[in-house]
């Protein structure tokens, strides 16, 4: 064993006694994207971020197989240099229409655009205040831009507020940050307020909608859920809209100064266009099929009415358990039933709050999630 195994192994015998490892298990997803395979097992899963099932509709698949047909499977380079196949124009333009914003641009992923929006706009003589339960990637974005970071507690405008009057005078910009639909609670930011507050203090906001587009709004995401002007629009291709990639939407000198020097963008071979034009015929189910875009919040609502929990804001529902060895075995329980609920552990939550994540899709039979509901009253809530 050389030093650096040995290092390994300890950090990884550390995390195993805590219930903390993690291993990946080969999971098969088949049409329409709800079930698995895993193990030798047939499972209904309840932990896919595909709210709309976009992953798999055959004019999403056909765009994909069409585009690699005529432009091959590699974009051969970053945008600036010869990557910008026009496929990415005309996905920018629907995402700019459904955002209501001036323009947009497409990035390799959500995780990549927010390290390239916030290290772009943000310096060390800058203020970032970003929500305590905002995405690992906000935080890495924030880390990496060099600024002063502030987190301010969970949907706390006015600790954001008190956090800004002491602070603001001592930097030149600031930057408030938040998931728009937090990823592990399932609950919507105040982006009105926040944006109120941004104006008075003179800050720009951003929120990541990578949960929101699709699911809340009508399917134009969580700033139109909420009627809130927010100056940064970033979300994800990968999740209700089915696919691979990230996106910024903003006004058009914003979209033009980030397209200059966001460091994933300009140095980060674009996304294959079979991607982006799976991406485009996606947004289109989006924008015009209201019935899709209203059924993961409607069934997730029936879940928590169910179980007498608090409306569900969102496609994703968590029940706490605490501690992580309670939230596995709720894991597996639920998997005997033939169920796939991720057991989410710290440090992607906070200790002391491991959970089950419900995710909730349009082609979620009514049935399963009822039956679903009765076996979590029965076996976790009850015991
Ligand atoms: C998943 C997620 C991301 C990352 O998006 P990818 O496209 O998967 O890299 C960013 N922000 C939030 C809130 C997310 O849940």
């Amino acid at each position: 064993m050389t030093d650096l195994d040995a290092f390994a192994a300890e950090k990884l015998a550390t995390l195993e006694a805590k219930h903390l490892k993690r291993t990946l298990a080969e999971t098969a997803r088949f049409e329409p994207g709800i079930w698995l395979a895993r193990g030798g097992r047939r499972l209904l899963s309840f932990s896919c971020n595909d709210y709309l099932n976009l992953s798999q509709p055959p004019a999403v698949k056909d765009a994909a197989i069409a585009a690699v047909r005529a432009f091959g499977v590699g974009a051969g380079a970053a945008r600036l240099v010869t990557g910008n196949h026009p496929l990415y124009g005309a996905l920018e333009s629907r995402l700019a229409q459904l955002k209501n914003t001036e323009a947009a641009l497409v990035f390799g992923s959500g995780y990549l655009a927010n390290l390239g929006i916030l290290s772009a706009l943000a310096g060390k003589n800058d203020l970032l205040l970003v929500d305590e339960l905002s995405h690992s990637c906000i935080l890495a974005g924030a880390a990496l831009s060099g600024g002063k970071t502030l987190v301010f507690r969970h949907n706390d405008t006015a600790h954001a507020e008190q956090l800004l009057k002491e602070n603001r005078a001592h930097y030149r910009h600031a930057i408030i940050a938040t998931d728009g639909v937090f990823s592990m609670d399932g609950d919507l930011a105040p982006l009105k307020d926040l944006a109120a507050l941004a104006r008075a203090h003179d800050a720009w906001l951003l929120s990541d909608d990578a949960h929101g587009i699709g699911v809340v709004g009508g399917g134009r995401g969580s700033a139109i859920a909420t009627g809130a002007n927010v100056d940064l629009q970033m979300g994800t291709l990968s999740k209700a809209v089915g696919g691979y990639g990230g996106y910024l939407c903003a006004s058009k000198p914003v979209i033009d100064l980030i397209t200059n020097r966001a460091r994933t963008f300009v140095y980060s071979t674009a996304l294959p266009p079979a991607v982006v034009a799976a991406a485009s015929a996606a947004l289109e189910l989006i924008a015009t099929d209201h019935a899709l875009t209203a059924a993961p919040l409607a069934k997730a609502q029936a879940f928590t009415a169910r179980l007498n929990l608090a409306p569900a804001q969102s496609a994703i529902v968590p029940l706490l358990l605490g501690d992580a060895e309670a939230a596995l075995k709720a894991q597996r329980l639920l998997e005997d039933e033939g169920f796939l609920v991720a057991a989410i552990r710290p440090p992607t939550v906070p200790p002391g709050t491991a959970r089950l994540r419900f995710t909730f899709t349009a082609a979620h039979p009514d049935a399963e999630i009822g039956r679903l509901a009765d076996i979590v009253a029965a076996k976790i809530l009850n015991h």
